[in-house]
């Protein structure tokens, strides 16, 4: 359970002549299947023949996505046997907790962000602060006792960079820190198939994600599980929608198990905040971002 230490810190990268086999996890809507096209360019650009497999399917938000990418000078399989990856990227923080048996034992590199998307199932009481059924492991336990690597707020460095969902370019230039191929390889690679627009986000989180030190002990938060869900007296729960990304489909309306939300015409509004419990089923999934949970005392 110890933090990882900051000496121990640097990664050593991989050769850029060896093959790896990469396990990208996630839910829907957080760029899995980005980095791993990434990934797979930059190994084809290499000469590597390279194989990429995937489940994508009911995951427009929420459900479970998964990218397996294995280059090598030959590839037989597009899929990684447990305990035959090099590296685990996950973007969620339960979903790293499920594949984790698929890294190499003792040898894979373990690369999370430690935001959590807590599915409805797991929200079996719905009183305000009110324990969820989410994991219990913390990066603590993970990080440093099962594996070489880190947990990260991927999704808050992009958030303040201005995009919460370059989280997983974050990640990518983490996990860039273990790779021997060229920064500038890397930008190109993220330019050619991100959308134009979000081009420069995107080189940013890369950079930001490639610069990522873990903080000094005691800079860390204190993160326990039971603090993660207890309530306390500074529990804050609001919830907004941004109008001008709401094109009213209604999901976030019905899904509502506190019945918070209404349509006003074209657009969902927030009908009686008070209600709301902070479950963040409306936020994980409005398929245009266009809702925010800000709950302070259960952590994202
Ligand atoms: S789910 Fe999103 S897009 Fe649909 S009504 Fe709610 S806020 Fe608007
Ligand atoms: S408004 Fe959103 S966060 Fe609040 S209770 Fe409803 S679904 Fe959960």
């Amino acid at each position: 359970m110890r933090p990882l230490p900051q000496e121990d810190f640097a990664p050593a990268p991989r050769p850029a002549s060896a093959g790896l086999n990469i396990l990208v996890v996630g839910v829907g809507g957080q760029g899995v299947l980005m980095i791993s096209k990434a990934l797979a360019l930059m190994a084809q650009r290499r000469g590597f023949a390279v194989k990429q497999s995937e489940v994508h399917g009911m995951a427009k938000r929420g459900g479970i996505v998964f990218s397996h990418v294995r280059f090598a000078e030959q590839v037989w399989s597009p899929t990684i046997a447990r305990g035959e990856a090099d590296m685990l990227i996950a973007l969620e923080w339960a979903e790293a907790l499920r594949w984790l048996d698929h890294l190499r034992p003792g040898r894979g590199v373990f690369i999370a962000d430690t935001r959590k998307i807590v599915p409805p199932f797991a929200c079996r009481s719905r009183k305000l602060g009110a324990p969820s059924a989410y994991a219990r492991e913390t990066p603590a336990d993970v990080v440093g006792r099962h594996a070489d690597g880190c947990a990260l707020d991927a999704t808050g460095i992009a958030t303040a960079l201005g995009d919460s969902r370059a989280a997983n370019t974050v990640l990518l230039g983490r996990l860039s820190a273990w790779l021997d191929y060229p920064v500038a390889e890397w930008h190109e690679v993220i330019a050619a198939i991100v959308p134009k627009g979000t081009r420069e986000i995107n080189r940013a989180a890369f950079d930001a994600g490639r610069a990522w030190t873990p903080p000094a002990p005691d800079e860390a938060p204190a993160a326990s599980a039971a603090a993660a869900v207890a309530p306390g007296p500074d529990l804050r729960i609001g919830v907004s929608i941004d109008a001008a990304w709401c094109k009213g489909c209604g999901i976030c309306v019905k899904l509502c198990p506190e019945r918070c939300l209404a349509m006003d015409g074209p657009k969902a509004i927030v009908r009686t905040p008070a209600a709301c419990t902070g479950c963040r089923v409306c936020e994980w999934l409005c398929p245009d971002f266009a809702v925010t949970v800000r709950n302070e005392g259960v952590p994202a």
